[in-house]
């Protein structure tokens, strides 16, 4: 794999981790509000966007190692495609070969 999309694997599972934090912070409010704020998953270290969404559809994502959220257009077609488009955000898929060898390594659900 080349620098890049190693770099690219490796910011991503950094954001993973922290939104897997704010699940858990936001699982603590799930009766008030079913909503939590997430992290853009992007490959841009320095992106700091923010999605809303549902607890559940945050599962959704969770519960495929590859899978990551961002913010639409954030995607980084050499390494990754779009599967779902919503309303907030985009879910990707990272391509095989790619950094989803980081990220499936790293999953912090396995
Ligand atoms: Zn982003």
């Amino acid at each position: 794999m080349d620098e890049r999309g190693r770099r690219i694997g490796e910011n991503e599972t950094v954001f993973r981790e922290v939104n897997e934090r704010l699940r858990e912070l936001g699982e603590g409010f799930s009766l008030v509000s079913e909503i939590a704020e997430f992290v853009c998953e992007c490959a841009t270290l320095t992106c700091t966007e923010r999605i809303q969404m549902p607890l559940s559809d945050y599962e959704h994502i969770r519960s495929h190692g590859s899978w990551f959220c961002i913010i639409s257009g954030h995607e980084e077609p050499d390494y990754e495609r779009v599967i779902e488009q919503k309303e907030s955000y985009a879910i990707v898929e990272k391509l095989p070969g790619g950094p989803a060898g980081i990220a499936i390594k790293d999953d912090p659900r396995s």
